[in-house]
């Protein structure tokens, strides 16, 4: 079952495959996105993360995809920086919510839940992100974009270990969030944020240890040193 976001993913993609060229000739299927003008899973991914669908993606969207981190979050951070998550202010756009009342934050009620508001500029979410960097050593003033703030995380990661481990704090951080959001909205939960980076802490630490032996002792005291070695 595909969800309204991934339904408008899929008819931009249908858009291109189902208006092929004329070619004069007799009538056959071709696939302009390659020279061999056959289809192939990894076309269409070069083709949809290089800017060719003109619908907000970019080449800074092709960086999301090389990551320790679960394909599922991995895919949300991918939805999340095209602005095609849920948010308050997206279900307003397409008349889920009705009451624009209805459409502000979860977490402070003070502002329009947008993706910028929701991730980073919250009062308290902004907290969060100056936590995790601290925990990873570094004093960030952070850009007022999602985007922004995903660039400084792929800024900050030289090398492939590196970017690796930066990205992975990255997805953490942004699925912490989400699911924190979730939390408030359906669970009637809270949101603090000691929990919010203890649970960055701790997924990050398991996404890792699928891939590298470490112990979440190293993790939590400095992660850059575990994915340095
Ligand atoms: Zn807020």
């Amino acid at each position: 079952m595909f969800s309204v976001w991934e339904i408008e993913l899929l008819q931009s993609l249908l858009s291109i495959v189902v208006n092929p060229p004329l070619l004069g000739a007799t009538n056959s299927w071709s696939w302009r996105h390659d020279s061999s003008e056959i289809f192939s899973v990894k076309s269409a991914y070069l083709m949809l993360t290089s800017g060719v669908v003109h619908n907000g993606v970019d080449s800074l969207l092709a960086r999301v995809w090389k990551s320790w981190a679960p394909s599922k979050v991995i895919v949300f951070s991918w939805q999340l920086l095209l602005d095609r998550v849920p948010t308050r202010q997206n279900l307003l756009r397409r008349r889920v919510i009705r009451d624009p009342s209805g459409a502000l934050c979860a977490f402070c009620g003070a502002s329009v839940e947008a993706i910028d508001h929701l991730f980073i500029t919250c009062g308290s979410i902004s907290l969060v992100w100056y936590s995790i960097f601290r925990w990873l050593g570094f004093h960030f003033v952070s850009p007022m974009s999602i985007r922004g703030v995903f660039q400084g995380f792929l800024a900050l990661g030289l090398g492939r270990k590196s970017r690796l481990g930066w990205l992975l704090i990255w997805h953490a951080t942004v699925w912490a969030i989400w699911n924190s959001q979730n939390d408030v909205i359906f669970a009637s939960g809270t949101v603090s944020v000691e929990s919010l980076v203890d649970k960055v802490n701790l997924s990050s630490w398991k996404w890792y240890l699928a891939k590298n032996p470490s112990s979440f002792y190293e993790w939590e005291v400095h992660p850059i040193l575990c994915w340095s070695r």
